[in-house]
């Protein structure tokens, strides 16, 4: 069984066809344009593939917010982004009915969770995490086996944080909500508050501490909150290596030994960690997703 993953970004949309990271036979990827010439350069690139052989699903990880709710009218829809053009945009049902197979349609960190969760840093177990921290903040993940959705999909990067003004004067950058999760840690925010890019910004510089505190007090409320197995922190704000090792001591020190378990206490470096699959878990989910989608047919909740 060949399968279609398609990761929608906000900026880059990414094709795969295969059946997982050991066996991609094709891959393509291109800017995120307008939702007609988008849709269309996907659907062309998977009916190329068709050619050589059939997909039996495709799985699309979408950038938000979505509807995963296969029940819901808008199922399938991108809803109510700002993204110039793209609100009320049909994506799993114009794929659907232009490549004729079934899809398998959720946000794009949910996709990764699903794709570490098959082949990445979460493999056998039953709930865990996926954080992306980059241009946005973003989490996904599943629980008890099954993809979080509920009342919409988790929104993780916009939880509040306690936020000391005097040390930290920053007004956040979320258009929303100002000083969320996402306003105060996400890419944007570092340039913002301290006028270059994390790239630029030197390993001692106060700013990795600063950005360690919001990143573990959010990775504390979801362990109070979900009680993760395990949990994945991804993005381009973590290719700064050293930011990782400061998180998992922050997590301890904040919960102060109230979680008894030898994860917290003793094997954080095993229980924060960096994405198996590293930047590939958004289109290899994508490729997980489809899977599902394949065993559950074009109808079937899953
Ligand atoms: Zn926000």
């Amino acid at each position: 069984m060949l399968y279609g993953g398609i990761e929608t970004g906000g900026t880059k949309i990414v094709c795969a066809v295969g059946t997982g990271p050991q066996d991609l036979r094709a891959e393509t990827s291109f800017p995120t344009t307008t939702p007609e010439e988008t849709l269309a350069r996907m659907i062309a690139f998977c009916q190329q593939q068709q050619l050589v052989t059939p997909l039996a699903a495709i799985g699309i990880g979408s950038f938000g917010p979505v509807s995963p709710d296969r029940q819901a009218r808008d199922y399938g829809y991108i809803t109510s982004t700002p993204k110039p053009g793209w609100a009320q945009t049909d994506v799993a049902g114009t794929i659907e009915r232009a490549l004729g197979v079934p899809v398998g349609f959720d946000t794009d960190v949910n996709a990764a969770a699903l794709g570490e969760g098959r082949w990445g840093n979460a493999q056998g177990l039953t709930t865990f995490l996926y954080l992306t921290v980059g241009t946005g903040i973003g989490g996904g993940g599943v629980s008890n086996g099954q993809l979080m959705h509920g009342l919409l999909h988790p929104e993780m990067g916009h939880i509040l944080l306690p936020h000391d003004w005097q040390a930290d004067p920053f007004a956040g950058a979320c258009p929303y909500h100002g000083d969320c999760l996402e306003g105060l840690a996400s890419g944007p925010a570092l340039q913002a508050r301290w006028g270059m890019s994390g790239k630029s910004l030197p390993s001692d510089h106060p700013a990795w501490a600063l950005e360690a505190h919001y990143l573990a007090l959010a990775c504390v409320n979801f362990i109070c909150t979900l009680s993760p197995q395990r949990i994945i922190l991804s993005g381009g704000v973590m290719g700064q290596s050293h930011l990782l090792p400061l998180i998992q001591q922050r997590v301890q020190s904040l919960l102060n030994g109230y979680i008894q378990v030898p994860a917290i206490l003793r094997q954080i470096d095993t229980y924060i960690v960096p994405a198996g699959l590293g930047s590939r878990a958004g289109v290899l989910g994508a490729l997980a997703l489809a899977e599902q989608a394949a065993s559950a047919g074009p109808t079937t909740q899953f």
